[in-house]
């Protein structure tokens, strides 16, 4: 890959300024696969007056214009979504069946999703004589994670093109090759200079330097809740408009008429998914008290159905984790909840047999796991999960709502009416029901300590737009005299 030492700024790769460098390890062989360079607050300021000049242009394009836009961009990413797929094998470990099914395909199902809210959208409201205008909000920065990598670019840089408006990306400095890949595709979809740029960076200096650029008019992050209120405190100086899209403890309520078999076995492996490095995993499994049993014997057996393995090797179902890191803290909060009372149901500490390079944890299930311990309250981040009894339905709803955290929920139940009061109950931005699967075209995001703001769609559009209210009407007069209602 050429260009690892490069950043994307006003429609060309540039040499950096800054002089640091971090490998790019592949997580499943320790190797390393690229090196890339990162960035400083020069090269940060060198980016955002790129993508201001280049507002005054985009941010006046029409609707059809940034639709055409948009077609070329999905047609071009079309033809690199194999390569995709293989870049984010290599740099986080996600299996070639998840890559190419999944982590890759996302990024096109967001730009679609976005030219389809761009055909839908009003960009003009009358209310009464009032016009209510809705123009881009101008500058964008985004900062994103490494866990669904070009799944979380394209949430932001998708619906930031189609509002018209100009951007800087700093992916996560742990997965970044799939980043310049997606510049490349907008460089040859022919998005003017300037719109997009890229720099990499780690989160204290480029992380840092972009939500406190005075010319950034609005920051999106997803990552941990710990640097989204780093984010969050670094844009209140310049009062930005700020999306954070942060973690989660998602619980999974399964009711007492539900099909014990089926959805245990159905949200065990959708745990470890992506090894558990999912945002809205919904790892606290809620089951009643007095079926505890059962429902370990049914996770047991499911989870001994995992193929933890290479991810290019042919039926594996779980990769490594990204990092020496995540593998550091996955393996201690399993010790802790071991060390706190927790029954080991399946896995435990240490790598799974045959594994010895690479950063591969055992998927793990604890049973007589209560909401106040470690493991039941910090987001683990990997293929680690606990049942937890309930006595009834309004103790369900209690323990899933006894948390910092607001992203996502389950809720399973032969009686779709019963599970869907139960959602109506759940303080999070977005309940499954018996296992439904993610509407990439309704809003995705958190309550609580899990964010603020939408992704996804129409509702990711409007983030990206700000609302200018014209008071008066060409056709009447105004008053002759001030009667003093312009002001408040
Ligand atoms: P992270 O917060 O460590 O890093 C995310 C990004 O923030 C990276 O680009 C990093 O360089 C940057 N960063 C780090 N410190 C920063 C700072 N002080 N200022 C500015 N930027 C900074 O998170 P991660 O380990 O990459 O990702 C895992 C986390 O992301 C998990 O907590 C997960 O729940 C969350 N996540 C949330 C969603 C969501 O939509 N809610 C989606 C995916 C991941």
């Amino acid at each position: 890959m050429e260009n690892t030492q490069r950043f994307y700024i006003d429609g060309e790769w540039t040499d950096p300024i800054g002089t640091d460098t971090l490998d790019v390890v592949n997580p499943a062989t320790e190797e390393i696969v690229a090196t890339i360079a990162l960035g400083d607050e020069k090269d940060v300021d060198r980016a955002v007056m790129a993508a201001r000049r280049a507002f005054d242009g985009y941010g006046s394009t029409t609707r059809a214009d940034r639709i055409a836009l948009l077609d070329r961009i999905i047609e071009v990413y079309g033809r690199r979504m194999a390569d995709l797929a293989s870049t984010i094998t290599q740099e986080m470990g996600a299996p070639t069946s998840l890559a190419t099914t999944a982590q890759a395909p996302s990024g096109l199902v967001h730009l679609t999703a976005a030219v389809d809210a761009l055909r839908a959208v009003e960009f003009e409201e009358r209310i009464g004589t009032t016009t209510v205008v809705h123009e881009p909000v101008g500058v964008c920065a985004f900062i994103t994670p490494w866990n669904w990598p070009v799944n979380q670019i394209a949430a932001k840089v998708a619906p930031a093109l189609a509002a018209g408006c100009t951007m800087v990306l700093k992916p996560s400095e742990i997965a970044p090759l799939n980043a310049i890949i997606f510049a490349e595709i907008l460089h040859e979809a022919g998005v003017p200079a300037g719109v997009f740029n890229l720099v990499h960076g780690d989160g204290p200096t480029v992380g840092a330097a972009l939500p406190m650029h005075p010319d950034i008019d609005m920051v999106s992050f997803t990552g941990s809740t710990r640097a989204g209120v780093e984010v969050g405190r670094n844009a209140a100086t310049t009062v930005k408009r700020v999306a954070q899209e942060l973690g989660g403890k998602s619980a999974n309520i399964v009711l007492d008429d539900a099909d014990f078999e089926k959805v245990i076995t159905r949200d065990v492996l959708g745990v470890v998914v992506n090894s558990g490095q999912s945002c809205n995993a919904a790892s606290r499994i809620l089951v009643p008290s007095d079926r505890m049993n059962d429902a370990i014997a049914i996770a047991k057996a499911a989870t001994a159905s995992i193929v933890v393995g290479q991810p290019e090797a042919e039926g594996t179902t779980v990769g490594p984790l990204v990092s020496q890191t995540q593998f550091d803290k996955v393996q201690r909060l399993i010790q802790t909840g071991i060390e706190e009372g927790g029954t080991l149901v399946a896995g435990g500490v240490g790598r799974p047999a045959g594994l010895s390079t690479g950063y591969f944890v055992r998927p793990t299930v604890f049973a007589d796991v209560t909401n106040d311990m470690t493991i039941a309250r910090e987001e683990i981040f990997g293929p680690v999960m606990m049942l937890i009894g309930y006595e009834d339905e309004a103790d369900a709803i209690r323990i899933a709502n006894d948390t910092a955290y607001g992203l996502s929920g389950m809720v399973s139940s032969s009686d779709p009416e019963r599970a869907r009061n139960v959602a109506r109950q759940l303080r999070t931005g977005m309940v499954h029901l018996n296992g439904a699967p993610l509407a990439f075209d309704a809003p995705f995001g958190g309550y609580k300590q899990s964010g603020n703001g939408r992704e996804f769609g129409k509702f990711g559009l409007m983030e990206y737009l700000e609302a200018k209210t014209i008071f008066g009407d060409n056709d009447e007069p105004g008053p002759a005299v001030n009667s003093g209602r312009q002001s408040v």
